[in-house]
């Protein structure tokens, strides 16, 4: 079909649905797509709430396609899934995050920056995660304790027990474990004690609704509060006005991230982001 040109597309599209071809075009694509290096990270700050400090950065992964040109997470992803080939994109990203991350500590050691990656949880507990983390630590030369892997309740939820065997061998090294999407998903209460987390990432949907609807800040103080307790971090999402950055400090969370302060960015972004930080926190 493809040699066919897009004309061919066109009259698919009415036959089968337009959401089958693109899936199936993306699929064809996305194989490739690592070895031709379509792939690229962005970097969106994380932030002390209360300062602005710079703690470290959370690795976005973005598809530069050759013809339907940028494609976000959120369609490729799942495909990929599907697709069974999320954990060679996962260890892509682990690799050129710590990468970057290397680059980013050897400029500026004293801020002792962090690294957050996303993992799928259709990777999390069929592919050797624990080694490929291992060895991506060690080629790069980043301690453990300065990575964060953010996991989805959803992959806990699948299976509590498998998923505290390889949380606990990862804390062995140091790795930090986030819970992100917090409150989105089917949540029980009862494993966030009985799992190595360090810490919580409030959904951006709450963050972002709290200003107007009572629910969704009782959500949020209940979350921190519980948080607290726990002693766990937590960390703010999709934070982008100063209303509630300041009710987020407010309620005592820690760290923030949003547009407020940068949306996701690219290398040379970080670069002029982090020097600006620096000199912002000496004045
Ligand atoms: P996430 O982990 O919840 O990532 C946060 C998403 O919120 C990002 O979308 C980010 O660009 C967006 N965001 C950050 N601040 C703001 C804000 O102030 N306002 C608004 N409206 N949005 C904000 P993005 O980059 O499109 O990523 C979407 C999802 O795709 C991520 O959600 C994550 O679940 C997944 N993802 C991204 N990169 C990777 C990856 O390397 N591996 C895996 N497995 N999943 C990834
Ligand atoms: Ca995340
Ligand atoms: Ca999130
Ligand atoms: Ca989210």
């Amino acid at each position: 079909a493809k040699a066919n040109g897009k004309g061919t597309f066109a009259v698919f599209d009415q036959a089968i649905g337009s959401q089958t071809i693109r899936t199936m075009e993306l699929e064809v694509s996305l194989r490739h797509a690592l070895e031709r290096e379509e792939f690229f990270l962005v970097f969106q700050p994380i932030v002390a709430i209360n300062s602005g400090k710079i703690q470290g950065f959370e690795a976005l992964l973005r598809w530069q396609h050759p013809e339907y040109g940028l494609i976000v997470p959120s369609v490729f992803i799942p495909i990929a899934e599907e697709m069974g080939i999320i954990s060679m994109l996962d260890g892509w990203v682990l690799q050129n995050a710590c990468q970057q991350l290397r680059r980013w500590q050897q400029q500026y050691p004293m801020l002792n920056l962090t690294m957050s990656v996303n993992l799928s949880s259709a990777n999390f507990m069929f592919s050797n995660l624990v080694e490929t983390v291992i060895q991506v630590l060690e080629a790069t030369q980043i301690l453990g304790r300065h990575l964060k892997l953010e996991i989805t309740e959803s992959i806990v939820m699948k299976d509590p027990d498998g998923s505290a065997k390889v949380l606990e061998k990862l804390k062995e090294y140091g790795v930090g474990i986030l819970l992100d999407d917090f409150g989105t998903g089917h949540s029980s209460l009862s494993y966030l004690h009985q799992l190595p987390f360090d810490g919580l990432k409030i959904d951006r949907s709450f963050v972002q609704e709290a200003q107007y609807n009572p629910q969704s800040l009782e959500i949020i103080k209940t979350i921190i509060s519980l948080a607290k307790g726990l002693r766990l971090k937590i960390i703010a999402e999709g934070v982008e006005t100063g209303f509630q950055r300041q009710m987020l400090q407010d309620l005592g969370c820690q760290l923030g991230q949003g547009y407020l302060w940068a949306k996701p960015l690219t290398k040379r972004d970080g670069d002029r982001f982090i020097a600006d930080n620096v000199k912002a926190m000496m004045l």
